[in-house]
Order: C-alpha cells, then sequence, then structure tokens
C-alpha cells in the first residue's frame, strides 16, 4: 500500500491497472463511518493517467507508514507526546517527534497559531501554481484552516515549510464541500504569510 522506499501510495487504476502516487496527489480525505480499528479513509487522487480516482487507505497508512512507524503508536496531539512508545523508543521518527519536531504542521487560522497535525486531518487538496493548497480539520479545536504550501510540506515527513500562506477566513464546517468548491476559494482569497515554528 505505502512503499516507504518512493513515498508513494499504490492504488488501482481502470487505465493502468496500477498507479504509485505522492501524498500530495490527494485530492480529498473521507473518514468512513463504522469501522474503527483501523480507521478507514476514502482518499480522491489525482492519477497519472489524467483522472481522479477514489481509494481506500488505512489510518496507520495514511499518518504512521510514512514515518516507519509501527501500528499503533500513538501521538498524542492534544499533550504533543508520543504514547505508548516503549517498542519504538529507538525509532527516529518517534525520537523526533519526543524532540519537537513534527512530522507534519499547519497554521490554526482560528486560533491564530500553529499545530502539529497529520495527514489524516487533511480534509482537501488541490494544487495552484507552484503551491498547494491545504485545508486542514484542526485536530484540538475542530476549526478548518486552509495553508499554502510546498509539495514537500506534504509528502516529505519533517520538512515542514518555514513560511506558509493562511486564508483569513473562518471557514463554516459546510463550506468546503468539494474539491471544486475549493479551488474556487483559493483563487478567490487572499493569503497572509505565517511563520510555521512550533517552538
Ligand atoms: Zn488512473
Ligand atoms: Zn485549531
Amino acid at each position: 500500500m505505502y512503499d516507504a522506499l518512493t513515498s508513494r501510495y499504490t492504488f488501482s487504476c481502470p487505465a493502468r491497472g496500477e498507479t504509485k502516487v505522492l501524498l500530495s496527489a490527494f485530492r480529498s480525505f473521507e473518514r468512513l463511518p463504522g469501522a474503527a480499528h483501523p480507521a478507514v479513509f476514502r482518499v480522491r487522487f489525482s492519477c497519472a493517467c489524467g483522472d481522479e480516482h477514489d481509494g481506500l487507505v488505512s489510518h496507520d497508512d495514511l499518518d504512521w507508514a510514512p514515518l516507519g512507524l509501527a501500528a499503533g503508536t500513538f501521538v498524542n496531539l492534544m499533550t504533543s507526546r508520543v504514547e505508548p512508545l516503549a517498542d519504538e523508543l529507538g525509532d527516529l521518527a518517534a525520537t523526533r517527534i519526543k524532540a519537537g519536531e513534527w512530522p507534519w504542521s499547519f497554521f490554526c487560522w482560528p486560533e491564530e497559531r500553529p499545530r502539529p497535525v497529520f495527514p489524516s486531518s487533511f480534509f482537501l487538496l488541490a494544487p495552484g501554481g507552484r503551491s498547494l493548497g491545504l485545508a486542514v480539520r484542526c485536530p484540538v479545536c475542530q476549526g478548518l484552516s486552509v495553508n499554502l504550501v510546498s509539495p514537500a510540506h506534504v509528502d516529505v515527513p519533517f520538512h515542514n515549510d518555514a513560511h506558509v500562506g493562511v486564508v483569513e477566513h473562518v471557514f463554516a464546517d459546510d463550506a468546503l464541500r468539494t474539491v471544486e468548491e475549493f479551488r474556487a476559494e483559493l483563487y478567490s482569497a487572499s493569503f497572509d504569510a505565517r511563520r510555521l515554528s512550533l517552538e
């Protein structure tokens, strides 16, 4: 499913049979009701064939596989702690998280502060020029924020842009339902640069 060597997810493609995509090729994320352990997400992704398709990704593959962390490791975003960590203490990613480095982060507009985040809190992604528009549901305040980031900010764990663009706008819960609405919002919105430092 996730190949750590190429940082790509494997999905099926009606035209090519199989396709491998980076996280930044994902367009929408939807947690499916029901299955809780592990949770399953339906994602829509942009395929090399030119089309967009749906695929299923487990919560573990979304958040942990890019870090090489074993399933079951729990990072508590409320306390910023990696919580039962007994088996993973030697793991580089866990060590970095414990040292206060975060694999992913975003600027929460409702709270006016940077926050650590995991891809399972991503909501919508859409390219806009050389940047990516990233809509995130804040794991702490549940508010919706839209950042403008580099593809590496999404694809490379522990690569956090020093500055991100932030849409200065509070979104209603149902404001961004589709990638199309999101793209329109990205083109009309004004962005303000924010420092993305979690110290
Ligand atoms: Zn395809
Ligand atoms: Zn927040």
